[in-house]
């Protein structure tokens, strides 16, 4: 069987222009059996997974990225969290009252926000918000980069999720540049080769080998591809990372849980893995003898 999840990285040899392909298969399809998901917003997250994919191949440090959407709106709440070890994880909430969705990206996230959060492993988090007020949320992407990182951007999503469930994506991207004569120069080719890009299809991306993607778009130009990487679905939650979340709660209103309820059951919004703690976990947990750092173990 061929691997299907995997991500392609790769660079213009001359120009200063990198690139990406994301291919997902088994790992959408693993997101999207967690929840009980109406079509447009299986359709949404499947487009989340690629994006997050490709955002996280920028990551320069150990940690993650998510992507959230925000709102008030049909969807109140969508997330996908990526790790730069290349595992993903995601959820999302909609208003449940409305009879239908709608269809289009636009109505589907009105009067709603995508955050864009890095959270590396150690050192502060940063925090970008951009509207959702463009007709994709590819574009959206855009003009995060736009904005918080002046780097030209151009990013594509597809998605299949009726059918069969895939999702993939593509990304170009200007490296940082030292003069502006070079950056006018980077800013024709990339135009160029997001032009040559607009081409693609969903199908395309879904079922040819990279090589022959990038051979049918940029032949003419010098192209290094990178080793493809396997990226999967994996929820990073932990019966040690659940018990250390409640180390903000005092211990004897955790000791009247475990009375009235027999145990304090956690769930994890992601996987629904539940984590149950006693009376022993919680004293444990408050006399400091419990590892509640980086003691993460991803559960399949
Ligand atoms: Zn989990």
């Amino acid at each position: 069987m061929t691997q299907k999840d995997l991500l392609h990285r790769f660079v213009f040899n001359e120009e200063h222009i990198r690139g990406e392909i994301v291919q997902l298969d088994y790992s959408v399809k693993a997101l999207l059996n967690k929840g009980d998901y109406p079509a447009p917003i299986r359709d949404l997250l499947a487009k989340m997974a690629s994006a997050a994919s490709l955002l996280c191949a920028t990551l320069k440090f150990e940690g993650e990225i998510s992507l959230q959407i925000q709102g008030k709106g049909p969807v109140s709440y969508a997330i996908l969290t990526a790790t730069n070890t290349l595992t993903y994880r995601g959820v999302a909430r909609w208003d449940e009252t409305l009879e239908q969705l709608p269809q289009t990206f636009e109505e589907l996230c009105a009067d709603a926000v995508l955050v864009i959060t890095l959270s590396p492993n150690e050192g502060e988090r940063y925090q970008g918000v951009v509207a959702l007020d463009k007709p994709s949320l590819a574009q959206c992407i855009e003009s995060y980069f736009e904005q918080s990182e002046q780097l030209l951007t151009r990013v594509y999503l597809y998605s299949e999720t009726e059918q069969d469930v895939k999702s993939g994506g593509m990304l170009l991207q200007v490296l940082p540049q030292s003069s502006e004569a070079t950056e006018h120069q980077e800013a024709e080719a990339f135009h160029h080769f997001a032009t040559l890009a607009d081409t693609l299809t969903a199908d395309e991306v879904f079922s040819l080998p990279v090589k022959t993607l990038l051979h049918r778009l940029y032949h003419e130009h010098d192209i290094e591809l990178f080793d493809a990487e396997e990226i999967r679905y994996a929820c990073t939650c932990s019966r040690e990372r659940s018990l250390a979340a409640l180390l903000h709660v005092e211990k004897s209103e955790l000791l009247s849980i475990v009375e009235e309820q027999g145990e304090i059951a956690m769930n994890c919004q992601y996987c629904h893995a539940t984590y149950s703690f006693d009376a022993i976990d919680v004293e444990a947990l408050h006399a400091g003898n419990v590892a509640t750092q980086n003691s993460a173990s991803p559960q399949h």
